[in-house]
């Protein structure tokens, strides 16, 4: 089962949901959050001066969809995202699954009959697993 899907807006205004990081990036596996910098007083216990500390958190990020516009492919797990399962779930439905074939076969591709095959892999990103 492919995991990437599309969403089509049907409504009649723009749907615009976020990105939860416990919703979207857990399920799926990866997170897309933006990682934002953040700004946090700390009392330094022996010395009682207030410093500052940085640390990076992740901010979730919003999409939108226009009307009768399809989003870019997305993790199926938007699914769980609040107001996307509702949107898709309403009589009528706001949001429409698209699927997205797993694998997109290339099109410009010239097919040359006389060409040895090349089925030796092609490892993208593939590590191996032994
Ligand atoms: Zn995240």
């Amino acid at each position: 089962m492919a995991e990437l899907i599309r969403l089509k807006n049907r409504g009649p205004v723009p749907f615009v949901a976020t990105l939860f990081h416990d919703a979207y990036c857990r399920r799926g596996g990866k997170c897309g959050c933006r990682q934002e910098k953040h700004l946090s007083s700390v009392v330094n216990r022996q010395t009682g001066e207030t410093g500052l500390r940085e640390s990076m958190r992740a901010a979730p990020v919003g999409f939108s969809i226009p009307p009768g516009e399809t989003s870019p492919p997305m993790h199926r797990a938007v699914l769980y995202v609040p107001g996307v399962a509702e949107a898709v779930k309403a009589t009528p439905p706001v949001l429409v699954v698209v699927e997205v074939a797993a694998a997109p076969a290339p099109k410009s591709r010239p097919v040359v009959p006389s060409a040895p095959a090349e089925d030796s892999a092609i490892a993208s990103g593939s590590s191996r697993k032994r």
